[in-house]
């Protein structure tokens, strides 16, 4: 490392300690206000910031600028200007002013709006998102001063993933200070929430990626059968990592700390190949950006160690698939964990408010949270063959379960159950404390001790959806009980009836058994959960008369806004299909037919030859491979014939209708497909197979 940790973290961000150093004392004080309290930001101020920060970026090689946005791709997007501007003499200066660091105007057209803005209105604005702050990046085409922005289009439409999550950060902080001013904290003027993603990914061979289309064009294997080891043996899961690895995990940290990345933990996931990292939680919005970049520090620092990193949600079927644990808590300016239950939680009244609020919330906007998580690769993780249900309920651990029974039976909780001392037997091992409550890994929204983890979200996704959509249900709930509690004549009598009511209406969502087992689905049915198995399926959450009503009355995403979201969600998964189809009929095709008919063609020659030599040897074990192999290459070119048509048809459709087809129609012929295939693999010689397998890939790095 090129200096100690502390001394290269933050080292390419323009972060507090930077602009300390580098504003007026005057300027600084006004940004910060803005930063903190949403202030508008006087043009004036923009202009100094934007002198400093470019004084800062050209001390350390930058040449261009560029508004880093995210729009909804789900992936960032940038556009680099350089600084120079041209003097009479022929030569030129570095320039960059407050109305270019304020806003850009990228075209519009090229991004996924759903309808919120014709081509022919391609306008479209990046406006300088200053609660986050500026960084370096340099790659092979220099250094760059990156300046996070909003995208929005000429009407204000959010053009973007990062608007909406500041609207509801907003929201949230609204009702949450109206709460917390009834408990008597009036020194609390913004609650924010932070967030923690803990980030799963595949590290594969590079050449090997490089042999096989379906990674190169979908980003997960369509083929393969299973090695004849998997993940079993339970022996990646925490295990040594293997040396290049550890080299691409040293240089990511290393990278990510001078982004002011707080990367923290790292280690090998239950997969072969796969692994995590988790940074330490930090505001929403930072850790949406950081997230980001992160997984774009992931792809490119693969490359480096001639590996290639995957984030999609199900590389590789019959293995563990990638999610992100999305850590989520409410804190106050003044450092207060809302969801800190503190040793007794039955006497924390403030605890248990803000507790019941999320209980209600995720269970009124189930289908929300649902949808927030879904993308193509995620419909392989949630509700499918290989994967827990897509059911979402809440488990919150003996401790709290048990705080909330009192509560519901007696009207009154009078004690918590303490975690006492384990030990393991040896005197030479100290006992140690243990929690009051277990862990459970197969809930989807988990009280963690003092956050929620939300684990339904996909690897490859923004974090920005599934927290746009928990701040809002929550700030909402928050809003109801606002207004019921600051009508009332006696608050603690008003509030315990509130949080009793509370639980004991939305009880139902508290699950704290198995998710994974198959009795659960029925048990939720009986309680009424919804039980929502794709993305085509989540998608017209965001559309009912509720979901308008709750993001409309916050502001967090206009009824147009919504609907644009609803059309991109349908294309996003036809996009997905449509090429995952294209790519397996493409490699059937070229690929395994071609080899499979050498295969087979060798075969019919050592027949024949050896009919010639010695016409009384047994050549019945050729035979039946010969029969076996001819029929599942018809088997599979008819399927591929299929596939090849259904995609067709789908070509005439669009919108909700085609992602349906896409669906129900296409995406079953290519598992049709792919079973005789995955079969002919085991079958043809190892020699003549065309692409790298499972076994390759997987343990050969
Ligand atoms: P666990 O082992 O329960 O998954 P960790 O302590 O390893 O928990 O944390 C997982 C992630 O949760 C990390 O990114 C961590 O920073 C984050 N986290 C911890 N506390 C909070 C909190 N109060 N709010 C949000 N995220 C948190
Ligand atoms: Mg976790």
């Amino acid at each position: 490392m090129a200096g100690k940790l502390t001394e290269i973290f933050g080292i390419d961000v323009f972060n507090d300690a930077t602009m300390v150093e580098r504003l007026p004392k005057k300027t600084y004080i006004a940004l910060k206000k803005t930063i903190e309290n949403g202030e508008d930001l006087d043009p004036a101020v923009a202009e100094v910031v934007a002198n400093a920060m470019k004084d800062w970026a050209i001390e350390r090689g930058a040449t261009h600028y560029t508004h880093w946005f995210q729009p909804m791709t789900g992936i960032t997007a940038e556009k680099h200007d350089s600084f120079i501007s041209p003097t009479v003499d022929g030569k030129v200066i570095m320039e960059f002013s407050g109305k270019e660091l304020i806003k850009g105007e990228p075209d519009a057209s090229s991004f996924p709006s759903g309808g919120l803005r014709a081509t022919f209105e391609a306008r479209g604005y990046t406006a300088w998102d200053c609660t986050s702050p500026a960084f370096l990046r340099e790659d092979a085409s220099g250094v760059t001063l990156c300046i996070p922005t909003a995208f929005c289009s000429y009407t204000g439409e959010a053009l973007d993933k990062k608007t909406p999550l500041l609207r509801s950060m907003e929201a949230l902080s609204n009702q949450a200070v109206r709460i917390l001013k009834l408990f008597g904290h009036s020194d609390v003027t913004y609650v924010s929430c932070s967030v923690g993603p803990e980030q799963e990914y595949f590290l594969i061979d590079k050449e090997k990626y490089l042999a096989r289309e379906d990674l190169i064009f979908t980003g997960r294997t369509l083929f393969g059968a299973m090695p004849p080891k998997g993940q079993e043996l339970d022996d990646h899961y925490f295990g040594i990592l293997k040396e290049r690895v550890a080299v691409f995990m040293k240089e990511l940290n290393e990278e990510l700390w001078k982004l002011g990345v707080l990367a923290k933990t790292q280690h090998n996931e239950v997969a072969p190949a796969q692994h995590e990292l988790a940074p330490i939680y930090t505001t929403a919005n930072i850790s949406t950006d950081h997230n980001q970049l992160t997984m774009e520090l992931m792809k490119r620092i693969a490359n480096h160690h001639g590996l290639t990193c995957l984030l999609h949600e199900k590389p590789f079927a019959g293995l563990n698939g990638s999610g992100k644990h999305d850590n989520w808590s409410m804190v106050t300016n003044t450092g207060k964990n809302l969801l800190y239950p503190g040793k007794t939680p039955h006497e924390n009244v403030q605890f248990l408010l803000f507790l019941a609020a999320v209980l209600k919330a995720v269970d009124e906007h189930a289908d929300l949270l649902r949808q927030s998580a879904s993308t193509p690769g995620n419909d392989h993780r949630l509700g499918a063959n290989e994967a827990p249900p897509a059911i979402i309920s809440i488990f919150l651990g003996d401790q709290l379960a048990d705080v909330l029974t009192q509560l519901i039976e007696t009207g009154e909780a009078t004690r918590s159950k303490q975690g006492g001392r384990i030990s393991v037997g040896s005197h030479a091992i100290p006992s140690i404390r243990k929690d009051a409550t277990d862990r459970n890994r197969t809930s989807p929204f988990a009280f963690t001790g003092n956050k929620f983890e939300f684990r339904m979200v996909g690897s490859s996704m923004s974090i920005a959806g599934p927290n746009t959509v928990l701040n809002t249900i929550v700030a909402d709930v928050l809003c109801e009980m606002a207004d019921e509690l600051e009508k009332a004549d006696n608050f603690d009598l008003a509030v315990h009836d509130l949080i009793k009511k509370t639980v004991t209406e939305h009880q139902r969502i508290v699950f704290n058994g198995n998710g994974y087992c198959d009795e659960w689905v029925e048990e939720a049915r009986r309680r009424g959960l919804p039980n929502i198995r794709s993305m085509v399926e989540a998608v017209s959450a965001l559309t009912t008369e509720k979901s308008i009503k709750l993001f409309g009355k916050h502001h967090v995403f206009s009824e147009a806004e919504l609907h644009s979201r609803a059309e991109i969600e349908y294309e996003t998964y036809s996009k997905a299909i449509n090429i995952e189809a294209k790519t397996m009929i493409q490699m059937t095709n070229k690929k395994f037919i071609p080899a499979v008919i050498k295969y087979v063609t060798k075969l019919a020659e050592s027949i024949s030859t050896i009919k010639v030599a010695c016409p009384q040897a047994d050549i019945s074990v050729q035979e039946d491979l010969l029969m076996r192999t001819s029929s599942l290459l018809a088997e599979a070119k008819e399927a591929a014939y299929k596939l090849t048509s259904y995609v067709e048809e789908a070509g005439s459709k669009e919108g909700k209708e085609q992602a349906f087809y896409f669906r129900e129609v296409v995406f079953p012929a290519m598992s049709e497909l792919r079973a005789p295939i995955d079969e002919l693999e085991l079958i043809v010689d190892k020699e003549l197979w065309p692409v790298p397998t499972y076994g390759d890939i997987l343990f050969e790095i």
